[in-house]
């Protein structure tokens, strides 16, 4: 081995250890700041190990690729507000598998013909993946940022549909697994063609290089993601696994948090039965002046603040803690009743609470807090609605039926803040503001919370 590959090699090693220390940093929101700086350093050594590679073909395509790249990222962690975090992260992932699915690609058009078995169902698999997950981010950031909408697109035959789609990509992963080598040859020379860009004035390689961007095509779409076996690259294959772990585990917390199988939340729309679904509400939702909802808070003994997406969309996270702190100063007891699925991001109101130094020894995740609200004088929502209907403990009919709540109308009493009468994300009506212990207090909740903490100085 060459002093280079030495070097390179304990980069990776160096790069691999961060990335597994920064995933142990940021399963706590305590730790969770220092876990992403070690991530930056792992990726900081894994981009230093690559350049110093063997493999670089040309400087140019990389400087301007970085230059791009870096312009693109600097204006994000600048200009995208805190509220457009879910559908930033959503962006980033499908840049990320699209990345993958592209080096699979290259690589197949590159090394293809020689490949063995192993490797180019790998790699198969590999293309496959990623061109999914980029899909499947890009409708994600779509709906999150409100641009598809958030009902569950449906038509007639759509699990057919799918079905065939899935028959086709995996027939076409069948083709270029198999060890026929003509086609492999075309486009093989065809990939040669395009990369490595020789003779472009030649009609007959014109034609080929017109077959390698049908190869590209063709595989892009028939394949997707397992890039760092196919390299025969250490640390691709450990942030890999590491990444496609975390995500597979991730995945099934959000859906036991949301009581939903993983097939239903592939194969089931969210709102397919919207119509039968809705809840038993009935009667009127109570307003209440800000001047009385002051004065529950101020002469209760214990308060649980309950946020949701509304807190993230209203940037209220100061402002409650502001109120949080004069309640404090009261003798009133103050804490933060957290859902795993409140918000648009696993973690989005951790991050929010945490951004406005909300002690993490006041978070409560929703199995602690739960016994704590029949003892609570005042349950305050700020913005949620889904994770705190009572229809999903109540109502076996209810689309989110037996989905996990805060179970807040169990406070002595509830004040709910929001702007109207809106529904939550899953579009269901929410018996608990009709129930005679809630009240409603209507506008934006960061004007809201700053108005109730003048009025509690008044009190
Ligand atoms: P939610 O059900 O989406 O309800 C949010 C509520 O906030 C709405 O009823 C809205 O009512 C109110 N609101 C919006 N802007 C506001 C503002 N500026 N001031 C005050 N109120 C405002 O939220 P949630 O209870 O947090 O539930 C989260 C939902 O998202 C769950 O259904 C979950 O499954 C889903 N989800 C979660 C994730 C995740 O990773 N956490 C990802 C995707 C989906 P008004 O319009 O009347 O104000």
């Amino acid at each position: 081995m060459s002093l280079t590959t030495y070097f390179m090699e304990a980069t990776y090693l160096i790069a691999s250890i961060l990335f597994v220390l920064a995933l142990k940093g940021m399963s706590h929101p305590e730790t969770a700041r220092r876990g992403m700086f070690m991530a930056e350093g792992g990726m900081f050594m894994a981009i230093v190990g690559t350049l110093i590679g063997t493999h670089i073909m040309t400087w140019g395509w990389i400087l301007v690729g970085l230059t791009i790249g870096s312009i693109i990222g600097i204006w994000m962690a600048l200009f995208v507000p805190m509220t457009s975090m879910p559908q930033r992260t959503a962006l980033s992932h499908a840049f990320g598998a699209l990345a993958a699915a592209l080096v699979g690609v290259g690589e197949f058009i590159i090394h293809g013909a020689e490949m063995g078995v192993v490797t180019r169902g790998a790699l198969g698999f590999e293309v496959m993946l990623g061109a999914l997950t980029t899909t499947g981010s890009l409708i994600a950031a779509g709906k999150l940022h409100g641009t598809i909408h958030g009902k569950p697109i449906q038509f007639r035959g759509q699990n057919a549909v799918n079905l065939l789609i899935f028959l086709a990509m995996t027939g076409s992963f069948v083709y270029f697994w198999s060890p026929s080598h003509s086609h492999r040859g075309v486009l093989h020379h065809a990939g040669r063609g395009v990369c490595l860009r020789r003779d472009a004035s030649d009609p007959h390689r014109l034609g080929r290089h017109a077959g390698g961007y049908v190869a590209v095509e063709q595989l892009r779409w028939p394949g997707r993601g397992g890039t760092g076996f196919v390299l025969g690259n250490n640390v691709l294959i450990i942030a890999g696994t590491l990444d496609g772990f975390s995500g597979l585990i991730l995945s099934v917390l959000m859906c036991k948090a949301m009581n939903r199988s993983i097939t239903n939340v592939l194969f089931g729309g969210f709102g397919s039965v919207i119509a039968e679904a809705s809840a038993e509400s009935g009667g009127v939702m109570r307003e209440i002046s800000l001047d009385d909802a002051a004065m529950q808070l101020a002469f209760a003994n214990r308060v649980i603040f309950v946020p949701g997406y509304g807190l993230a969309t209203a940037q209220a996270q100061h402002a409650v803690r502001e109120l949080g702190e004069l309640l404090e100063a009261r003798g009133v007891t103050v804490k933060y009743a957290i859902h795993p699925v409140a918000g648009r991001m696993p973690g989005h109101m951790n991050v929010l609470l945490a951004e406005a130094n909300v002690p993490y020894s006041q978070l409560y995740e929703m199995e602690q807090i739960n016994p704590e609200f029949p003892s609570t004088d005042v349950a305050v929502v700020i913005g949620a609605n889904d994770v705190v209907n009572p229809d999903a403990r109540d109502n076996p009919n209810s689309l989110i039926a037996g989905m996990p709540i805060l179970e807040v109308d169990r406070a002595k009493s509830v004040i709910v803040l929001k702007r109207g009468q809106g529904r939550g994300f899953s579009g269901l009506e929410n018996p608990l503001f009709f129930k005679p212990n809630t009240n409603m207090l209507y506008g934006d909740a960061k004007s809201t919370l700053s108005h109730l903490a003048q009025a509690v100085q008044h009190v």
